[in-house]
């Protein structure tokens, strides 16, 4: 429905949402006050640690709360409200090209935290984090992510045809701090016009190659992409960088390309509004933080038919129960689907047709798991390697028996890693009190021994 929409800037909103909670992480902290003029591009709200990234302001006006608001996840939560300035040129707080050539990988990866950046395909994982070659690894190649993560979305597509400048000035600084060999750019081929567009821009001098990818869900799914360029399989429960892989996102190599090339940190992305919901599909540059209903008043509104609107693509987007939320860094789509598309359906047994099993990505038995997650026997689970299930929905979307099984996994995945983390909590502390303890022991025999 998208494809060939231009993206297209739509009018700066009235006032923008920006949740201190947009990326997996620490939530950034407030360096504004409400009453503050603020510039677009100028710094908010600051990382709280390595694992987070700060916050800039994505319009210039004046912070008129700092409140809980509506956020796309269901729970409100605190967020800094700019009105923006309706006569203000909209310019950068700080415009112009950053050095790069000759800074060192950990200087390049503090500029790409500093400038907010988080995966743009939709996990929102801290860019700089992923990017940081821990001790002792090494990296071989670096994939660029091009196929569209989701059924509907359209917005990589529009990106490696419309900012491929970006995308490869971007991948020259990002093999720069990796010390990678090649970079690989997988783009699944109904997509053949940025397929061919990137081949005929990719500098000369620059080790870089497109690699055509059948079109299928979930090829855009990390592990997937690296089997499928590379032949090289993650093992279980082990990371990308494991087989010298680094993955990421189209959008946000543009993004890094940006702030480079312009000095414009995380502030704006582009969104493909669409699905038979909505008046106007459209693929439509935005502020982080503009409100859903203002994007959608732009594509024409709503049709009458109505029944959903999802962040994210049909398979693992989050329905939204309020028009208020903000679009967050992380929003690659909104789906607005009709009645036709929801219909809940009726759940019946398990027949063991296997065709869970068949469609499951990462081969694991979706229909015995099914049945544990259902009975409450999540850790079995583990031994069956839930943690390695990466939530595509594929196995839900061919149950004949209509049953709900990643999202009976999401819920059994989320209480396993709460209980992970309880038990590393509580093992931490009882590690401590032996400690003391010792400590305690060794001072009472030390005042023994002297007496
Ligand atoms: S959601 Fe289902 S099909 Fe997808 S990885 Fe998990 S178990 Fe496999
Ligand atoms: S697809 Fe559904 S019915 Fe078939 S084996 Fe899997 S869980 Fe059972």
């Amino acid at each position: 429905m998208t494809r060939g929409r231009l993206i297209e800037r739509i009018p700066f909103p009235d006032e923008v949402i920006l949740p201190l909670s947009q990326h997996l992480g620490a939530p950034s902290k407030p360096v504004v006050a409400v009453g503050d003029t603020v510039h677009r591009g100028q710094l908010i709200a600051e990382a709280c640690g390595f694992v987070s990234v700060p916050l800039h302001a994505s319009v210039t006006g004046r912070v008129t709360a700092i409140e809980k608001r509506f956020h796309p996840s269901g729970r409100p939560s605190e967020a800094i409200v700019i009105a923006c300035d309706p006569t203000s040129p909209q310019t950068l707080y700080e415009e112009g090209p950053l050095q790069w050539e000759n800074l060192a990988t950990p200087e390049l990866l503090a500029t790409i935290q500093d400038g907010g950046f988080v995966g743009l395909g939709g996990a929102a994982f801290p860019t700089h984090v992923k990017l940081a070659v821990p001790e002792g690894k090494r990296v071989q190649f670096f994939l660029v992510n091009g196929c569209e993560c989701e059924p509907y979305l359209t917005t990589d597509h529009r990106i490696m045809l419309e900012y491929t400048e970006s995308i490869f000035l971007g991948i020259r600084i990002i093999l720069k701090m990796l010390g990678a060999e090649k970079t690989f750019i997988g783009v699944e081929t109904n997509k053949w016009d940025a397929i061919a567009s990137l081949r005929d821009q990719i500098p000369a001098d620059l080790p870089c190659e497109v690699i055509p990818l059948q079109t299928k869900y979930p090829q855009g799914a990390e592990k997937m992409l690296i089997k499928a360029v590379l032949h090289r399989e993650v093992p279980s429960g082990r990371l990308p960088i494991d087989v010298q892989v680094v993955v990421s996102n189209v959008g946000t190599i543009a993004g890094i390309g940006e702030l480079f090339a312009y000095g414009q940190p995380l502030i704006e992305r582009v969104v493909t509004v669409t699905g038979p919901g909505v008046h106007n599909p459209s693929t439509l540059l935005m502020p982080v933080g503009t409100p859903l209903s203002q994007v959608l008043d732009y594509c024409g509104g709503l049709t009458e038919e109505i029944a959903q609107v999802l962040f994210g693509g049909p398979m693992m987007g989050s329905a939204q129960y309020n028009l208020q939320v903000p679009i967050m860094k992380g929003t690659s789509g909104i789906l607005c689907l009709t009645e036709h598309q929801v219909l809940s359906r009726r759940e019946y047994p398990c027949i063991r047709c296997a065709a869970c099993l068949d469609a499951c990505p990462v081969f694991l038995n979706p229909s015995l798991l099914g049945s544990l997650a259902r009975s409450g026997r999540y850790d079995e689970m583990l031994g069956l390697h839930i943690l390695d299930c990466m939530e595509c929905g594929s196995c839900s979307y061919v149950c004949p028996s209509n049953i709900p099984l990643v999202q009976r996994f999401r819920v059994a995945k989320g209480l396993l890693r709460e209980q992970q983390a309880r038990e590393k909590v509580a093992k931490e502390r009882e590690a401590r009190e032996q400690q003391e303890r010792a400590k305690v022991g060794g001072d009472v025999q030390e005042k023994v021994g002297s007496k």
